[in-house]
């Protein structure tokens, strides 16, 4: 098994610093159920800069989390390995080349049977994920939280941006669209339709507004509804939290959930999911006082983790029944 070593006995301080002191290894070994790797990719961002320096802000605080998600009744090590697998190597300046790396790296580790957990970089990386994901799944649900729909025609005259991955993906194929949903979408929008041409690519959208009519525990019904027992990816865009508790990132939009809601809602509306990977992108580490964005995002990869460690808790009780 591949975990990380007992917070009681090896200080979380001490060590080198992979995500959650799992081990860092860049061959995958057969048994690991996840792998996490960094992404540190943000030539796709519009307005501010510095998400490649979000693997390492993230890694450096989930040192902090210990072995069991109380609120999930889950110690996800006893179910499942996982491992730290580095970073890609992205080409700083050149999104298309980079985009050929990270399909390529990210397909090493689907290629294995392996969920790969990202962390960005800024959400223009999530399309060169999905090409890695669909050669090896076929086209997947998605499950974007994002204040964002980045469904954007084109920047600047350019297909390929942070605000365009998922008209792109959509138009590639990648995509199941009438499994998939985005939620917390808010702010001001570059048009008037901005909303209305996302609904009509197919996507179900929850805007901010709406989670707080529908609340929380309809949301989560209503993601597990949409997904179904689809193979599922999952995106959280940090700037889905309200930047009172996720400052440190790329297009911050006011007015959005707690990190409290936050984890309600991923817990409760990805529990059970079929899931073939994970990312967690645009934390800008620059604009993060008190590394409180970082930290947030460490926990809720901790989520995501701990829900893998549900699905083979319950694979493997219906295994020995
Ligand atoms: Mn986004
Ligand atoms: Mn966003």
């Amino acid at each position: 098994m591949y975990k990380p070593p007992n917070p009681l006995e090896v200080p979380r301080f001490a060590g080198i610093r992979t995500f959650w002191r799992l081990p860092y290894l860049k061959e995958i070994p057969r048994g690991v159920d996840f792998a996490v790797v960094g992404i540190p990719f943000d030539t796709g961002a519009s307005y501010r800069v510095g998400a490649r320096y979000g693997p390492e802000a993230i890694r450096s605080q989930s040192l902090i989390l210990r072995s069991h998600n109380p609120v999930l009744g889950i110690s996800p090590f006893e179910y499942c390995s996982g491992i730290d697998y580095g970073d890609l190597p992205v080409v700083p300046g050149y999104i298309e080349d980079s985009y050929k790396r990270i399909e390529e790296g990210l397909s090493t580790i689907v290629g294995e049977g392996v969920i790969p957990i990202a962390l960005g970089g800024d959400h223009s990386i999530t399309l060169a994920e999905l090409r890695a994901i669909a050669r090896r799944h076929d086209p997947v649900a998605l499950v974007q939280f994002d204040s964002h729909t980045d469904t954007d025609p084109n920047y600047y005259g350019h297909k390929y941006n942070h605000g365009t991955p998922f008209i792109r993906a959509t138009e590639e194929g990648l995509l199941l669209v009438d499994r998939s949903i985005q939620v917390g979408i808010r702010g001001s929008t570059y048009s008037k339709d901005e909303i209305d041409k996302t609904r009509r690519l197919g996507f179900e959208v929850i805007t901010a507004e709406e989670i707080y009519r529908l609340g929380i525990k309809e949301v989560a019904r209503r993601i597990q509804g949409r997904v179904g027992d689809a193979k599922v990816f999952v995106t959280f865009d940090i700037d889905f939290v309200d930047p009172a508790y996720a400052p440190g990132t790329g297009t911050p939009e006011v007015g959005g959930p707690s990190s409290r809601e936050a984890l309600e809602l991923v817990r409760e509306g990805l529990k059970g999911l079929n899931f073939v990977g994970f990312d967690l992108v645009e934390v800008y580490p620059q604009y993060d006082p008190g590394f409180i964005t970082a930290l947030l995002a460490a926990n809720i990869v901790f989520e995501f983790i701990s829900l893998i460690g549900l699905n083979k808790m319950q694979l493997m009780r219906m295994v020995s029944r």
